[in-house]
């Protein structure tokens, strides 16, 4: 476990110095195997979702040629924010191991505490989202998706 919170903190380190992202790394593993090890490239992407987190999902995705990471575990510095817990269950990662804590984070400028908030439903006015009711053009995508999936098994 120490190496891999080590390769974390190293590969965030050096994104630090080079500007390319914030003070949150992460490494992912297979199997005793380290698949990535990164740190946050927002500020190097101009990509608000470049979380450590999403970047080592989407890197391990990649080299692994696969959606399901439910052979990987993910060692973050600091505790996941609810969009990175969000990909990791969407990549089925099967555990996450974190040290620094979200109130941490939040000390250092950092907090998720608004997207929290507004997950747990306290802080509707966090966020303007509004169902508009059934629209033909949107739901003829179930369908298609369907007739599209279908033609395909049949090649
Ligand atoms: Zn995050």
């Amino acid at each position: 476990m120490n190496k891999y919170f080590e390769l974390a903190t190293a590969a965030t380190i050096k994104g630090m110095r080079r500007r390319e992202g914030g003070p949150f790394g992460a490494t992912i593993v297979r199997e005793g195997q380290v698949i990535a090890a990164v740190g946050n490239t927002m500020v190097r992407d101009t990509d608000p979702s470049a979380h450590a987190e999403m970047v080592a999902v989407r890197e391990a995705c990649q080299k692994l040629g696969t959606m399901d990471l439910s052979d990987c575990e993910i060692y973050a510095t600091c505790e996941p924010c609810p969009m990175c817990v969000g990909v990791m269950m969407w990549a089925n990662v099967k555990k996450v191991y974190y040290s620094s804590t979200r109130e941490e984070a939040a000390l250092h400028g950092f907090s998720d505490m608004h997207l929290r908030r507004y997950l747990e439903g306290t802080a509707p006015e966090l966020f303007n989202m509004e169902y508009v009711g059934e629209r033909t053009d949107c739901n003829q995508l179930w369908q298609i998706f369907k007739d599209i999936e279908g033609e395909a098994n049949h090649d």
